[in-house]
C-alpha cells in the first residue's frame, strides 16, 4: 500500500496527489490540471525557485505526454555548470514502481 498524500501541485500549484516511489527518491504527480508525471526530490526542490514560465512550460509538457509516456523532471549535473532542471518522457511502466 502506497501512501498517497495530497499536496499542491509544484507545476501549477492545483490540488495535486503525490505518491513517493523510488525510495523517496521520485515522486509521481497526479494533477487535475497537468495530468501525471514524475518529479525528483531535488528537482521539486529547484523548481520552487525556478521562474514560474518555467513550470508552465513544464505543465503543458506534462499535459502532451504520449498516452503511453509520462513526463519525468529531474536535475541533470554536467560538468563545470551548476545544476539544470531537464526533463523527458520516460514509458509509461517505468514509473509504476
Ligand atoms: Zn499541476
Amino acid at each position: 500500500m502506497k501512501a498517497i498524500e495530497n499536496q499542491p501541485c509544484p507545476l501549477c500549484e492545483s490540488d495535486a496527489q503525490s505518491v513517493p516511489g523510488d525510495h523517496g527518491y521520485r515522486k509521481h504527480f497526479s494533477c487535475s490540471v497537468c495530468a501525471d508525471f514524475v518529479i525528483t526530490r531535488a528537482a521539486e526542490r529547484m523548481l520552487r525557485s525556478s521562474a514560474s514560465g518555467r513550470r508552465t512550460q513544464l505543465s503543458q509538457r506534462a499535459r502532451c505526454a504520449p498516452a503511453d509516456r509520462v513526463l519525468e523532471i529531474r536535475t541533470e549535473l554536467q560538468p563545470d555548470q551548476p545544476k539544470m532542471l531537464s526533463d523527458a518522457y520516460i514509458p509509461r511502466a517505468r514509473c509504476s514502481t
